[in-house]
């Protein structure tokens, strides 16, 4: 089994009631990729920073055996800046800048020794650069994508057309009610599903996330934390937790998946516990499966 991930690196400036962050490390790729890596490494990255992304940080993403063959690093440009505003309650955000950058005119190249990978994560961003590297892999045994409003608002059409070729999508629930121009989630998760992805998953935040699995719905928990610090990244390590989970044990099964969700969820449940990725940092497996077991223990019930 081998993983390869596409998606952004970031420096994020990140506003929330408790306190801003300048130009910390972020990204759809990097978040997906750190988290994947405790389930499956390497991890294959295809990406591109500028001449601003610290050594330390590749140095970081080297230690989680992320294989950064498939990054490239421009010496004329700038690495791709977000800057995130978050709401008193967190659960809203204003985008005040995306500045793309080194994105702007980046040209993803695979290298061959990726291109044989079986599971694929397309990463938040641009959906033709999605597309460019998924037409690059020969044969994946399962593809799984994510989005954001910006590239749903923006570039429709194009996202569309990459959806044609995903098996798994992920997305936050405003976005698959602005995708389906459905208010309502069962509905929307229809639409959605009609556009390609057999497989959906819809995250609501602190309330959890709904798997959507052919004709079977699965309703995940969030972990209930009391002190949460900065959301941004839960939706791109969820990703990087649920992929990591099937390439590891690489079994598609609707009850595989259910635990991948929760993986999923546990992961994401530590990214929003500080800043950046701090506390994805350095995690045990003792942690993960700790927490794992805690999932399992609040959502269990008896029916008599
Ligand atoms: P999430 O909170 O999971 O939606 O992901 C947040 C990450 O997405 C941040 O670290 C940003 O750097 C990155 N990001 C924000 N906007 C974009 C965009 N338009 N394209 C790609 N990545 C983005």
């Amino acid at each position: 089994m081998s993983l390869l991930v596409v998606g952004s690196l970031a420096l994020d400036t990140i506003e929330t009631p408790f306190g801003k962050a300048e130009r910390t490390l972020g990204g759809s790729a990097t978040f997906i990729s750190v988290a994947a890596s405790y389930f499956i490494q390497p991890v294959r990255l295809v990406g591109v920073v500028g001449y601003d992304f610290p050594k330390k940080e590749l140095d970081f993403l080297r230690e989680k055996e992320i294989d950064l063959e498939g990054l490239q690093i421009k010496e004329d440009e700038k690495t791709f800046h977000w800057h995130g505003k978050y709401s008193f309650d967190l659960n809203t955000r204003d985008s005040i800048t995306t500045e793309l950058n080194a994105f702007a005119n980046f040209d993803p190249v695979v290298p061959d020794p990726f291109k044989k990978s079986t599971y694929v994560c397309l990463g938040n961003i641009n959906p033709v650069l999605q597309k460019k590297v998924l037409l690059q892999v020969e044969k994946p045994k399962l593809v799984v994508a994510d989005t954001m409003n910006f590239w749903i608002g923006g570039m429709l059409n194009e996202l569309l057309d990459v959806l044609k070729y995903v098996d798994v999508l992920i997305i936050n629930d405003s976005e698959a009610r602005e995708m389906s121009h459905e208010a309502n989630l069962i509905r929307a998760a229809k639409v959605i599903e009609s556009f390609g992805p057999r497989i959906l998953i819809i995250k609501k935040g602190e309330h959890g996330a709904l798997l959507f699995y052919h004709d079977d719905l699965f309703i995940a928990p969030a972990y209930p934390l009391e002190a949460i610090y900065d959301p941004t990244g839960a939706g791109d390590s969820f990703a990087g937790g649920f992929i990591g989970h099937l390439a590891r044990t690489e079994d598609l099964s609707y009850e595989n998946m259910k635990r991948a969700v929760i993986y999923g969820s546990t992961i994401a449940s530590f990214a929003v516990e500080s800043f950046s990725l701090d506390r994805m940092r350095d995690l045990s497996t003792f942690e993960i499966k700790d927490r794992f077991n805690e999932f399992k223990r609040l959502s269990e019930f008896t029916s008599i």
